[in-house]
């Protein structure tokens, strides 16, 4: 098993962690913040146990965003092998659900979107865009729960559905499956993966934000405020991570553009992001170290 692309965290996600971190976020978007985390981390859970159970030929791709002929599709996780493709849709629900004519909901009655739709849609789109390649591959398709703490009631038997209990054995019926890989499946993820997407809509998608209403100073990746500085090194008093100066003011700073991109970045203005906390000329070295310098003495900024 060879895996072609790793799996990075969406930059929704990230943005969101930041505001979480440095402003005060309303209740949707804190909840929106912890499915997004715990969809993540549910995905990073399947990751682990195809690289556990997934021995024989096989090459893995994961979070792939396409757009073919207008159409804008996401595959959490997509398995290559020698004439079949498969791909999941991984799910991290927790409690109890049930299904009634193709309608999921909470035992309790609320409605959740039903991710077997969504499948059935990017199982056809990617289907179409094997076809405009001109490329034929059986393409297996499924929902995958992760949580152990996951029940379904009135599931079909012939749902494309794989339960907790089943992932294991899933994955283990794949080496059975295996054969040499044909050059083609090396052609056919390069081409998928050349045609990934990024998040370039996330900006959009995060709530409004400006300067002043943040919370400046340095900050752990952990999202604490509470370090210790001294001259050369910090270290957090919440996750105990130790880091040099330059790493903490780099990882601000990136912060910063992240959030900014669009700002002329000065010595003045990380130092204000900082909250002061660092010494101003440690500040403009680290500038000149990690960005290119413009514009005149007075007024330079950093790119
Ligand atoms: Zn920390």
């Amino acid at each position: 098993m060879k895996i072609i692309k790793k799996r990075e965290k969406a930059k929704l996600l990230i943005g969101l962690n930041y505001l979480d971190k440095r402003t005060k976020l309303n209740d949707t978007d804190k909840r929106y913040l912890i499915n997004l985390e715990k969809g993540f981390e549910g995905e990073e859970r399947f990751d682990g146990l195809v690289k556990t159970h997934l021995n024989g030929e096989a090459l893995v791709i994961n979070d792939l965003l396409v757009e073919n002929k207008g159409n804008t599709f996401q595959i959490d996780t997509l398995i290559v092998m020698f004439d079949t493709i498969y791909l999941y849709e991984v799910k991290n629900y927790k409690g109890d659900f049930q299904m009634n004519s193709g309608q999921l909901s909470y035992t309790s009655g609320q409605e959740i979107t039903n991710p077997l739709i969504q499948l059935k849609r990017t199982k056809e789109l990617l289907r179409q865009l094997l076809k405009d390649w001109g490329i034929s591959y059986r393409i297996e398709a499924h929902v995958v729960f992760i949580n152990d703490a996951f029940t379904l009631y009135n599931a079909k038997l012939e749902d494309p559905i794989i339960f907790p209990t089943q992932i294991k054995e899933h994955l283990t019926g794949l080496n059975a499956k295996c054969k040499n890989l044909p050059k083609q499946s090396v052609y056919l993820t390069d081409r998928l993966v050349d045609r990934h997407k990024t998040d370039s809509v996330f900006q959009k998608q995060l709530p409004p934000y400006s300067f002043e209403e943040f919370k400046t100073g340095v900050s752990c990746s952990c999202g604490s405020f509470e370090l210790i500085i001294t001259q050369r090194a910090c270290y957090c008093k919440m996750c105990y991570k130790q880091m040099s100066i330059e790493e903490l003011v780099v990882e601000n700073i990136n912060e910063f553009k992240f959030l900014f991109p669009d700002q002329k970045i000065t010595t003045s203005m990380i130092d204000d992001w900082c909250g002061n906390t660092v010494n101003y000329r440690k500040i403009r070295n680290i500038l000149q170290t990690h960005l290119v310098a413009s514009g005149t003495n007075s007024g330079t900024y950093y790119q």
